[in-house]
Order: C-alpha cells, then structure tokens, then sequence
C-alpha cells in the first residue's frame, strides 16, 4: 500500500510505523509521516481517496 502523508510504497516489511484510523492500518515509510497523519488524518485521507478501500 502508499504512505498517505508522502505517497511513498511501503509494505508491512519495510513500514517504519504504522497507524491504525477508523479501523485501517495505515503503513509509513517513516514515523516523521505516521506523526503527520496521525495530528490529522482526514487531511491526508482527502488526499487520496482511492487508497481507502485496499
Ligand atoms: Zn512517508
């Protein structure tokens, strides 16, 4: 799946933080862009609507 915050593939192997919103786990390439997500997840999630439903 994509990092929400960058746009950055990341998979479960190479996440550097994760973060559970509403029921999904989102992957991060690094904790910088969970933090980011995480003060604002709406934000990042209006970004990219497709990326949702994986
Ligand atoms: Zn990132």
């Amino acid at each position: 799946m994509k990092d929400p915050v960058c746009g950055m593939s990341v998979d479960e192997g190479s996440a550097a933080a994760a973060w559970e919103h509403e029921g999904t786990t989102y992957l991060f390439c690094s904790v910088g862009c969970m933090r980011r997500f995480r003060d604002d997840p709406e934000h990042f999630l209006s970004l990219g609507d497709d990326e949702r439903h994986m």
